[in-house]
């Protein structure tokens, strides 16, 4: 297989060594179905709620408030979709205007139920602020959804703050931290939200994996009726391979969080300066805090298509915007939301470093880009 510079974390990320080895024998060996009652059914059961403990100790939950899902896509309609539609006041809703379109186009969804939704804007740096979302309030608000931290421009949102907030107006709050989990510490409990979904392909888990964490004592319609598994929550047969995979994963990251950070930041700290020293101008998108290694980078008078596709032809993968838009030609919805003059917007590109990346990796990027910009 030819060898990628793979910068596009992101979007995916590789599978953990010990993740992928912790599956296997769930799917060729002990590949009994968690609801029967017989002795082969007892070792994936019980790694079942392992693997729920493990994940609930990660993010600071109890085991009972981690229902499984799909992926980062479903447990974002879910959440939007049911906590909307059991809200028995008033059905007005906000987010922000750059959240990731499984949430935007849940919020287009409960507009057409006849929800009032209101879009908060994001500051210049990505920031949506305590102040714009007390400005946009309004009397009867019953759920507030802003993710952690953006996946365009990796902006990490003051969460705790807009929690706060929401609550003490009587809405309820969720939280997509796809992008964040396994990546910052997170603890719901700390933040004190009422529902976070996350994604396991982007924490070197498996895709088609995730979970969405509901806090103990929140009403949430199951979205998927049928059998009785996920307390009721959430039926169908449980991916218990993904699911373990994913527990597996998700532990290594938190273990190595601070490890990981450090060396991930000192990687883009690298890619910054290699590109200052060879004279390339740019404007890095999303303020001072973002995720580690997610970098937005806007080149003036550059088109962003054109050095993603160069880039590719050298064995690098980078993105111009979130892996569900790339095939989009239009300005990135994240960008237009912080109000990036169209000049930039054009010729921006997303970096998103990983725990897997080198300095080689870094240096191959730099010497790309200079080739194509100079
Ligand atoms: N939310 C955010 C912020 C994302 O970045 C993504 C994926 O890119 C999703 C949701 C969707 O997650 P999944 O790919 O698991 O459906």
């Amino acid at each position: 297989m030819k060898q990628y510079v793979y910068a596009d974390n992101a979007a995916t990320t590789k599978i953990d060594k010990d993740a992928y080895d912790a599956m296997i024998p769930y799917i060729l060996e002990e590949y009994g179905n968690a609801s029967q009652p017989y002795a082969f059914s007892r070792n994936p059961k019980r790694a079942l709620q392992e693997a729920r403990e493990t994940i609930a100790s990660c993010i600071g939950a109890s085991p009972e408030e981690i229902i499984f899902t799909s992926g980062g896509t479903e447990s974002d309609n879910w959440a939007i979709k049911s906590a909307v539609s059991s809200c028995e006041k008033n059905k007005r809703i906000i987010t922000s205007a750059f959240e990731h379109h499984a949430v935007l186009y849940s919020f287009t969804t409960m507009e057409r139920y006849g929800c009032q939704a209101e879009y908060l804007q994001p500051d210049c740096n990505g920031e949506v602020t305590v102040e714009e979302l007390s400005r946009r309030v309004k009397d009867g608000t019953s759920f507030v959804s802003i993710m952690l931290a953006n996946n365009e421009i990796g902006s990490i949102q003051p969460i705790k703050a807009l929690c706060e907030y929401a609550h003490s107006q009587g809405a309820l709050f969720h939280t997509d931290a796809v992008q964040a989990v396994g990546h910052i510490k997170i603890d719901v409990k700390e933040l004190d939200i009422d529902f976070l979904s996350a994604s396991a392909h982007k924490f070197n888990g498996i895709k088609g994996c995730g979970f969405l964490y509901i806090r103990k004592g929140c009403r949430l319609l199951p979205y998927i009726d049928g059998g009785a598994q996920e307390f009721g929550n959430r039926a169908g047969t449980e991916n218990i391979p993904g699911i373990i995979c994913m527990a597996t994963a998700l532990k290594n990251n938190c273990r190595c969080l601070k490890e990981n950070q450090e060396r991930i930041k000192d990687l883009e700290g690298c890619l910054l300066k290699g590109l200052s020293e060879e004279g390339i101008e740019y404007v890095r998108n999303g303020g001072e805090n973002t995720l580690p290694g997610l970098i937005s980078l806007s080149f003036p008078g550059a088109d962003g298509e054109a050095i993603l596709h160069r880039m590719d032809l050298m064995g690098i993968c980078v993105s111009t915007g979130s892996a569900c838009n790339s095939k989009d030609t239009e300005i990135s919805h994240v960008l237009k939301a912080i109000g990036l003059e169209e000049k930039l917007a054009r010729g921006t590109i997303r970096i998103s470093l990983g725990k897997n990346n080198t300095l080689e990796d870094v240096e191959k990027i730099v010497s790309a880009l200079k080739k194509i910009l100079k």
